[in-house]
């Protein structure tokens, strides 16, 4: 027998998700986000799926390089830009997109002769202090873009917000306000909202809306589920209970004895742990699906195995189907557990997995 740990990606869901964002901001063209693998969930899949996106954003160009070798035709954002000179000739040969944001790349564009020209997209820093040009330059850098024969057409007009999950914070307003401002002096198609702004602000929505974490179904608000907004998860991750152990009042359990049993009761085994990405600080109680049934994680994740509490599910027997997070139990509340965001997890599920489509 095979390992039973796998990822389950369901492509119907994440059709969903698109329909759902197409909903939400029915005037924007969308830039569906497929960085880090797609978020875990592999980019090439994701971008076959999402053939009606009207662009692809990654991080790097071997994530774009990927997408080309694939056959994929869809404009790409190249998110963070040039790195270096020679990134320029493949971004030409990938006929990608790509954002600039300071001076240095800005420099590489005056100073390198290259064949061909680049659509760019133009990154403000309205506040968040990451990426971006300051406001008080982005005329002047626009200017300088403009006559730069590397670039084609006008750049895009692009910013990022740091705090839109939240829906009173006052930054969000300070951006937004900036971003309008420098809106009226340039013209040209505008880009604010990632998933949480696409949520929470409608007037960020401009031209373009760059969903990332919502495509998988999954919520970028913490007091939120991703099936509170019409989105349905897109990754499980699942297992099989391995065996079983009946122990006695007070016996210890998994590395580190941090748990002992408060009676006698079944503990499930189950072939999955941090090795697969699982997260290793997700505290005793963290919900975990037997047969449908919520039963707790005891004791510290290992390795390759995790140890719940059966007295839940008594009848639970070896090879019974364990769902770690995903069809019915949201990934939002798994993060809680320990500590970390829905977006660590994903991106953090280890190739070493079986991954199987469901359609
Ligand atoms: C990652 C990223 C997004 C998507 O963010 P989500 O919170 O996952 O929606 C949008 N825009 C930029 C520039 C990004 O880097």
């Amino acid at each position: 027998m095979t390992r039973p740990s796998r990822i389950v990606i369901d492509i119907k869901a994440l059709e969903h998700n698109f329909l759902r964002i197409k909903e939400l901001a029915p005037n924007s063209k969308v830039m569906a986000i497929v960085k880090a693998d797609a978020y875990g969930h592999g980019i090439v899949r994701v971008a076959k799926t999402l053939n009606n996106a009207d662009a692809f954003g990654v991080a790097c160009l071997e994530e774009a390089e990927q997408l080309r070798q694939s056959s994929i035709k869809t404009p790409i954002v190249l998110l963070e830009g040039p790195y270096k000179p020679d990134d320029l000739p493949l971004i030409i040969k990938f006929k990608l997109d790509m954002v600039i944001h300071n001076e240095y790349q800005i420099q590489l564009l005056e100073k390198t002769k290259i064949e061909g020209s680049i659509n760019a997209w133009l990154k403000i820093d309205t506040g968040m202090h990451r990426l971006g040009f300051p406001i008080e330059k982005a005329d002047a850098i626009l200017n300088r873009l403009l006559l730069c024969k590397n670039i084609n057409s006008r750049p895009i007009l692009m910013t990022h917000l740091a705090t839109a999950n939240e829906k009173k914070n006052n930054l969000t307003q300070q951006q937004l306000e900036a971003f309008k401002k420098i809106s009226k002096i340039i013209d040209g198609e505008k880009t604010v909202a990632n998933s949480a702004a696409l949520i929470n602000f409608p007037e960020a929505h401009f031209d373009w809306v760059r969903p990332g974490l919502m495509l998988y179904g999954v919520s970028p608000l913490t007091d939120s589920f991703g099936h509170n907004h019409g989105l349905r998860s897109v990754m499980t991750l699942e297992s099989e209970i391995i065996s079983i152990q009946y122990l006695s009042k007070n016996e210890p359990v998994g590395y580190g004895a941090t748990w002992r049993c408060p009676e006698d009761m079944p503990v499930g085994i189950i072939a999955a742990g941090y090795g697969d990405g699982f997260p290793r600080h997700a505290k005793s109680g963290t919900p975990i699906l037997v047969n449908n049934v919520r039963c707790p994680l005891i004791g510290r994740a290992s390795m390759d195995m995790l140890t719940i509490d059966l007295r839940n599910q008594p009848n639970a027997k070896i090879g019974d189907r364990v769902v770690l997070w995903g069809d019915s139990l949201p990934i939002e509340e798994v993060a809680l557990h320990a500590d970390t965001i829905p977006y660590e997890l994903l991106c953090g599920v280890h190739k070493r997995l079986k991954f199987v489509e469901r359609n």
